[in-house]
């Protein structure tokens, strides 16, 4: 029998009550595991009230002790880390070093806001005019709430709550109803190290909890991440209902390789960013943009190595790339492929028959890979989020960096040259938020911001580093002056020289 999960709201779990429920599938099987409640409207108001509720104190506990819950939290972290991967793996499918990056990358973020006391220290001008000082302070904006998607159920909610909750604010989670169980055993590590009831609320479910976030004016700020038609939903909506929202989305990222690039070296690179996690990441490689002779010698490389590719359960250390997410998807992803051929793309490495002995339904698909990928097709445009690569061929720098800049999307991109003329000018001129020089994932870390441009993210704010803590607290700026003698009355705009 699949066991029940529940919600965790004001420090305790909570069973469900709409009386509606989500499947947790074991990708790798395709077992129903769990199943997730999805809350109501009256159950996601109890999970703001919650965090309305524990506002005021944690807003006023110095940030020094927010830290020190957080430094203990990420002790229980290290100590729990291995508990964590396997839940990231049996409701997400992605194999054990994926994984384990994964669980990884969001405990930086937890590390990254330990350093809060730091981060919020604000400006101080002595002497703007004379015995006038002015100095600026980085106060909480109040209740917050975060949507997150299925491809990173660990790691995306800590892009979000760690920074949230150091910097005085109170929050209530909204996970991907395909893996919430990573993001409730955090909420109970939290609670064990010292974290006030309410403080950090989850609420599980569907459009419903959503939209009641999104609407509740007691929510100040909105942080999503997930596909680009919900995004713009979600920027939309929050926005009209006078919240700050940040809302990072879809995309289809670029690698250009030029020919005088290390070839063997973009191979291994385009890989790993191209299979790795299945292609369900949003700064995977999804078009290779082969320069001249480098398309030649990448296919003829990409092609010998997909031969060799692991596919497995994720439980199975020797596995390199697991299944998809539910079997929706994978037929999805599938279709697509068809659509490719239909297109008049050329299939060289069909992975649509895999069949893997012991897990025949299981959600998997070998890894494919198109050559002579033109801009026109449906398969170029949009977004896959399978193990799906596209080569398309250009005759030079010039061409491929149009290309990419002409996309819908401008999450992340990627260059691969030997040439440092060449890589400046990639990374002055193209049109995208995260950009590699010979590094085919470059995905910010924790004390950097991560985001992309163009449809790739709605909001002025990125996740973590400076844009985090900016996001989630608000600006105040003080003008003070202690004078002893009467100054006199100006009906002018007031100078300071
Ligand atoms: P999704 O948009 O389907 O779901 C994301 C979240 O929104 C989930 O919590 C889901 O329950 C909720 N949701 C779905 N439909 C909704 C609706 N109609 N109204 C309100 N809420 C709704 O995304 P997904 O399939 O879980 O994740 C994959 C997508 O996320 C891909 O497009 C990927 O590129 C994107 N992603 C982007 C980033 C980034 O940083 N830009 C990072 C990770 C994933």
């Amino acid at each position: 029998m699949p066991r029940d999960l529940y919600h965790f709201v004001d420090g305790q779990p909570r069973a469900g009550t709409s009386g509606r429920f989500g499947d947790v599938f074991n990708p790798a099987t395709g077992e129903v595991q769990a199943r997730v409640p999805f809350g109501s409207k009256a159950e996601t108001e109890a999970a703001i009230a919650a965090a309305a509720a524990a506002l005021p104190a944690w807003a006023d506990t110095p940030p020094l002790r927010r830290a020190r819950v957080l430094f203990r939290f990420k002790q229980l972290m290290e100590e729990h880390f291995e508990e964590l991967v396997q839940l990231v793996i049996a409701e997400h499918g992605k194999v054990l070093g994926d994984a384990r990056g994964e669980v990884t990358r969001g405990m930086e973020v937890v590390e990254f806001a330990c350093g809060i006391p730091h981060l919020l220290k604000g400006e101080f001008s002595e002497d703007i005019g004379r015995g006038i000082d002015s100095y600026s302070m980085r106060q909480p904006v109040g209740v917050c709430a975060g949507i997150t998607p299925f491809n990173f159920p660990a790691m995306v909610p800590m892009w979000m709550w760690p920074i949230a909750i150091a910097c005085g604010n109170t929050f209530v989670l909204k996970p991907s109803e395909k893996d919430p169980s990573a993001p409730l055993r955090v909420a109970e590590l939290l609670k064990e190290a010292g974290l006030p009831d309410g403080v950090l609320n989850i609420v599980n479910g569907d459009k419903e909890v959503v939209d009641t976030l999104l609407t509740d004016p007691r929510v100040q700020a909105i942080s999503f991440v997930g596909s680009t038609p919900v995004a713009q939903y979600i920027y939309t909506t929050g926005c009209a209902h006078g919240k700050r929202v940040q809302a990072l989305a879809g995309a289809k990222n670029h690698m250009v390789v030029m020919p005088d690039a290390d070839m063997d070296q973009a191979t291994d690179a385009l890989m790993s960013a191209a299979y790795g996690s299945a292609g369900e990441r949003c700064m995977a490689i999804s078009v290779a943009v082969a320069v001249d002779s480098a398309g030649d010698a990448l296919m003829e490389r990409m092609t010998q190595r997909l031969g060799t590719l692991k596919v497995g359960p994720g439980i199975d250390p020797d596995s390199e790339m697991g299944p998809l997410i539910t079997r929706e998807h994978r037929d999805k992803v599938s279709r697509y492929v068809d659509i490719g051929v239909e297109e008049g793309a050329e299939l060289v490495v069909d992975g649509r028959d895999l069949r893997l002995q012991g897990y025949e339904n299981g959600f998997f698909l070998g890894g494919c890979l198109f050559d002579n990928v033109k801009p026109d097709m449906r398969i170029y445009q949009e977004e896959i989020f399978g193990p799906v690569l596209s080569v398309v061929r250009t005759p030079d720098f010039e061409t491929a960096l149009k290309l990419t800049n002409d996309h819908y999307f401008g999450n992340g991109t990627a260059v691969f040259t030997r040439d440092g003329d060449t890589a400046r000018s990639f990374c002055r001129r193209v049109q995208a938020g995260m950009v590699g020089v010979n590094v085919s994932i470059p995905v910010p870390l924790a004390f950097h911001t991560f985001g992309g441009w163009k449809n790739s993210l709605f909001g002025d704010h990125g996740v973590h580093g400076p844009d985090g803590v900016h996001f989630y607290t608000r600006l105040k700026t003080m003008t003070s002056r202690w004078p002893s003698t009467h100054t006199g009355t100006s009906y002018y705009m007031p100078t300071m020289g």
